[in-house]
Order: structure tokens, then C-alpha cells, then sequence
């Protein structure tokens, strides 16, 4: 009878995956929430009276979301920061993460510096890793966040009015840039060709500013498909149109001196991962935004909210119609 049983779907990697766990991902979290985190079936966490848990998931493959060959110290970055963005469009506190770590092998050299990139971050913003899962397979790293926002508002997409202000944070397109420069290297430029790279490898989520715009913004998301395709969403979530003024986008100085203008143009509208905060602000909150705004990443307005569907483009006085609308997932 024993025989005939089916063999177990989920191996595990190797008798290495406990080493692996305790050498790399095993850490005091120095939080005072986490009354169980890692080495248990699962964690268990305090969650303060009149606050809401707020949760969100990314994945990065290898291929797909980053080159090959990139290092491990930026893909454990990365994928945090992600995350962390995500929690900023929400307003939220990050709090705690699990990690799915699926590795074609398990390389110490590998390891070491994805746990360096990962915890570098996660200390910034005092992330307790609580959990995960290390399973063999195509390099495939997945972050679960957790974090908490007050009860009584959080952040979403659909707020949005018209009437009210659209702003951004940030450099639209120097992320996108970087990625590309990546793929092929400019050494003519190498100081401004370094600054978009970090931009892509190291971007800064806008935690703090999401905190402040919990009681001011009416929507947020972060930009993470390109500003169009996202601004996009947010005027279907908020069922209403906007306005995006061209000319007011934040210019990079280094992407214009690598990139012709309209390349530059297409990074800033269409290029993906930029990870700032697009967020409308209702007329009245406008001056608290601009009095606070000095403690925060540049914002800049670069357009406002109409009745309608869709996002209409304006240059130089002009209604342009604009074809790229950036990163489409499973588009064929
Ligand atoms: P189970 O089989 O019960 O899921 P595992 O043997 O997979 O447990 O994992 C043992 C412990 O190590 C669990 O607490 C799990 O959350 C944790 N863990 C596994 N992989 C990781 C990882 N990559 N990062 C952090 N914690 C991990
Ligand atoms: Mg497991």
C-alpha cells in the first residue's frame, strides 16, 4: 500500500535550506511586534488597537523584471523596495515581510549578497523578516509585506475629484533610463550614465511622503508601469479624467544628456519602475502639501483632475495625442 502513494508534489531544495534560513535570514528583529517570527510554521505579530493591516505582495523573475546576471545585492534591494513603494501609495507604516526565495542553486556569494541588499533596506525602514519559504527553481524572489495604517484613512486610487491637483514625486523615466543602459552600457557619459543606474537599481521609496499625504492627497498609487499607463488607472479608479501638462514633467539633466528628446519623453511617460508617487490633491489641502513639502522628495504639479474618462496631454498650449502607454503585463 505504502508503495502506491504518490511521491511529496514539494520537495525540499536541500538538506541545506535550514542553513540557508538560519545563516542568511534568521535575524533579531530589534521589534517589539514580532512575538514569533522565523523558525515556527508561521509568524505571529501585534497589531496596535485602531490600526488596520495593510498588505501587499511583489515578485521579480529573473528575465523578466530584471537582466540576468544583475547582482544579488540589487535584485534583494529591489524587491523590497517595491514593496515599500507599494505601502507609501497606501499611506501604510511598514511593518513585517515574509520572503519566497526560489534559487536554481544555492550559492553563498549569491546569498550574501542578496541578504545585504534585502536587510541593507529593511533596517532603513525597520522591516522585521518574519518568514518565507526556499524552495529550488528558476531564480524567482517574492516579498510579502505587512505594515499598518491608522483606522480611520488610508490612501487608495480612487479618490480623486475634479478639480483636484495632480502631482508626482520625483523624475519620471530615469528609472527606465538606467534599465537601459544597463541592457547597453554609454561609457561616454559614465557619471550621468551612474546616476540613472542607481536610479533603477537603487530607487528610494517615498514611505515618509505617503505618511504625510494620508491626511492631504484625495487618490495616490505609486508609478510603477509608467506615468501614463498608471495615471491611467488611477483616473478609472476615481471615474474621472485628468489632465497631463507635458511641459511641467520634471526634467532630468543626466537622461537628456544620454537620450534624444523624444527617448526622453518615452522613459518619462512610458518607462516602468520608477517607484514615486502619483497623487491628487483636493484645491484646499494645496497649501498644507507646499508648507510640508520641503521635508519631502521634490513634488511637482504636473497637471489636475477633469470630468471624463481617460488622460489627455497637453505641450506647449496643445492637446498631443501620445501612442506608448507603457508596461503591459502578458501583453502578447
Ligand atoms: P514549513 O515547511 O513549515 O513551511 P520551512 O521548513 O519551509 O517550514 O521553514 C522553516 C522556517 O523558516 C519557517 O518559519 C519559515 O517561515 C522560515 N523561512 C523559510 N524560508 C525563509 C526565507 N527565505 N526567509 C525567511 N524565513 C524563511
Ligand atoms: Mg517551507
Amino acid at each position: 500500500m505504502l508503495g502506491e502513494v504518490a511521491p511529496p508534489v514539494r520537495l525540499p531544495m536541500s538538506l541545506a535550506e535550514f542553513d540557508i534560513i538560519r545563516r542568511y535570514f534568521t535575524r533579531r528583529s530589534g521589534r517589539a511586534d514580532v512575538p514569533l517570527g522565523v523558525g515556527d510554521d508561521a509568524a505571529v505579530l501585534e497589531l496596535a488597537a485602531g490600526r488596520r493591516l495593510v498588505l501587499a505582495v511583489d515578485t521579480m523573475v529573473e528575465d523578466v523584471h530584471f537582466p540576468a546576471g544583475l547582482p544579488a545585492a540589487d535584485i534583494g534591494y529591489r524587491v523590497l523596495a517595491a514593496n515599500l513603494s507599494d505601502m507609501a501609495a497606501m499611506g501604510a507604516q511598514p511593518a513585517w515581510m515574509t520572503l519566497s526565495l526560489s534559487l536554481p542553486h544555492a550559492e553563498e556569494s549569491w546569498l550574501d549578497g542578496f541578504a545585504a541588499g534585502l536587510f541593507e533596506l529593511a533596517d532603513r525602514y525597520e522591516v522585521a523578516l518574519v518568514g518565507g519559504d526556499t524552495v529550488r527553481g528558476p531564480l524567482v524572489v517574492s516579498v510579502q509585506i505587512a505594515g499598518w495604517v491608522e483606522a480611520d484613512r488610508w490612501l487608495t486610487r480612487a479618490g480623486a475629484q475634479p478639480g483636484d491637483a495632480l502631482y508626482m514625486s520625483g523624475v519620471p523615466g530615469e528609472a527606465a533610463a538606467g534599465l537601459a543602459l544597463l541592457r547597453e552600457p554609454r561609457p561616454e557619459a559614465e557619471a550621468e550614465a551612474r546616476a540613472l543606474r542607481e536610479r533603477f537599481l537603487r530607487p528610494q521609496p517615498r514611505v515618509a511622503l505617503g505618511r504625510m499625504l494620508r491626511p492631504l492627497a484625495s487618490a495616490a498609487m505609486d508609478i510603477s508601469d509608467g506615468l501614463l499607463a498608471d495615471l491611467d488607472k488611477l483616473c478609472a479608479a476615481s471615474g474621472c479624467g485628468a489632465e497631463l501638462d507635458l511641459d511641467a514633467l520634471p526634467a532630468s539633466a543626466a537622461m537628456q544628456a544620454l537620450f534624444a528628446p523624444q527617448t526622453c519623453l518615452d522613459f518619462a511617460l512610458a518607462g516602468g519602475e520608477d517607484f514615486e508617487l502619483l497623487f491628487t490633491v483636493p484645491e484646499q489641502f494645496e497649501a498644507a502639501l507646499l508648507a510640508q513639502a520641503g521635508t519631502a522628495p521634490g513634488c511637482t504639479r504636473i497637471g489636475r483632475m477633469v470630468e471624463g474618462a481617460g488622460v489627455r496631454c497637453w505641450q506647449g498650449g496643445r492637446r498631443v495625442e501620445i501612442a506608448q502607454r507603457g508596461y503591459v503585463h502578458f501583453a502578447s
